[in-house]
């Protein structure tokens, strides 16, 4: 018999955890037009406003002349287009690693990834606010998998420590985590991976194009060597596109080319997407001004709802979010938001913990003054009326 879907999504609605899609009729930009109306956006992560950039949408448009839309085929039989290895030493000279493969999305990334690095006698250690494909990751591996306390390096030191000494370790965590924009301590991380002979997997899927004086992400941010752990990320946040890598060396990347599931058996993404991916590389290397109002923006907006006395997560990040614990609340200040002209998502579990339903702002260097203002006043508002405040 089928199960009873409809009666499911009604639990759920019951519980205020009934997830809806919001159609939006205009381009990933500081606003957003939902039904014909214009809002301000703190909805999205294309954090460098490189998503609908001008220059990136030229070398779209360019490449779908050229090589037309679909790559027809699998990257290893003949998917593979000059504009995807031309991504990958763009994304490697950028990373300043030996080498970079790219995958179709960065979920697929990590499914691909995980169960490649780890084998049935591993053991793979993961952070236990990291992000679903991560987990999903984990699960589809064959190493045993333990989750370690947040960001919390003794407990991992305690875990790696009893481990057998021929059991190899991996250790997953994100540079900047995605729902509480707080960062990994990735120094201690290293060190402690090299005391265990561990290796270190660092997802930096919201730190690429953000962290670091030369936005490389979270491990230049710690002044790390970027081939002393390996690193995954995405191009559908800060680079405005779509689709995942991994950063390391060459002989990592001919391993992942010949065992990654992910890799292997999915068609090569749109060269017209890799084509933008580099163009979208490029001004992030040659922009780092897009990256200083960036940390302006978030600098204001992060002053301003610290001194109203909302109740933050510990960010170091553009990823603000406001804890206001039920998901009730969260979805009723989201509408309350919505009415004032301001578009914010209430985040619920089980994206987030239990009893810590949040709504989520990420700042964009393309956002003005003006509009962080109205976000504000119009967050002031609407946490007075909701007794968030
Ligand atoms: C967004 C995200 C991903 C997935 O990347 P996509 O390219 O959107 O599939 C993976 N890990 C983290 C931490 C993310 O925030």
């Amino acid at each position: 018999m089928l199960r009873d879907f409809a009666q499911e999504i009604l639990n759920a609605e019951a519980r205020h955890l009934r997830r809806r899609l919001c159609i939006a009729e205009s381009p990933a930009e500081t606003t957003i037009t939902i039904k014909g109306r214009l809002l301000i956006s703190m909805a999205s992560n294309n954090y460098l406003g490189l998503a609908n950039h001008r220059a990136v949408k030229q070398a779209a448009m360019e490449a779908i002349a050229k090589w037309g839309v679909g790559a027809g085929a699998a990257r290893l039989i003949s998917g593979t287009m000059t504009p995807h290895e031309q991504l990958e030493q763009a994304l490697a000279r950028f990373k300043q690693v030996e080498a970079v493969l790219t995958y179709a999305t960065g979920y697929t990334t990590n499914v691909g990834l995980l169960p490649a690095l780890s084998d049935r006698n591993g053991l793979t250690l993961v952070d236990r606010s990291c992000h679903a494909s991560l987990i999903q990751a984990c699960r589809v591996s064959n190493a045993t998998l333990r989750v370690f306390h947040h960001n919390d390096v003794g407990h991992l030191e305690t875990v790696l420590s009893k481990r057998g000494k021929a059991r190899p370790a991996l250790v997953v965590t994100e540079g900047v985590f995605s729902m509480d924009g707080d960062l990994a301590p990735l120094a201690e991380l290293l060190t402690l991976c090299h005391r265990y002979d561990a290796t270190l997997l660092v997802d930096d899927a919201h730190g690429t194009g953000v962290m670091g004086e030369h936005g490389r992400g979270t491990a230049e941010h710690f002044g790390l060597n970027p081939e002393a752990l390996i690193q995954m990320g995405t191009l559908s946040k800060a680079v405005g596109t779509s689709g995942g890598y991994v950063a390391g060396t060459t002989s990592l990347k001919d391993y992942l080319i010949n065992t990654s599931k992910t890799f292997i058996y999915t068609t090569a993404s749109p060269p017209a997407i890799a084509a933008a991916a580099t163009a979208a590389i490029q001004i992030i290397r040659h922009e780092p001004e897009r990256r200083a109002r960036l940390w302006d923006n978030r600098r204001y907006l992060h002053e301003a709802l610290q001194g109203m006395g909302f109740h933050l997560t510990r960010t170091q990040s553009p990823i603000l979010p406001i804890l206001v614990k039920s998901p009730e609340t969260a979805l009723k200040m989201s509408q309350a938001l919505y009415e004032a002209g301001v578009y914010v998502p209430a985040i619920r579990p089980p994206t987030v913990p239990r009893h810590s339903s949040r709504l989520r702002l990420t700042v964009s260097s393309e956002h003005t003054k003006e509009q962080l203002e109205s976000v504000v006043q119009a967050l002031r508002e609407a946490g007075e009326a909701m007794r968030v405040l």
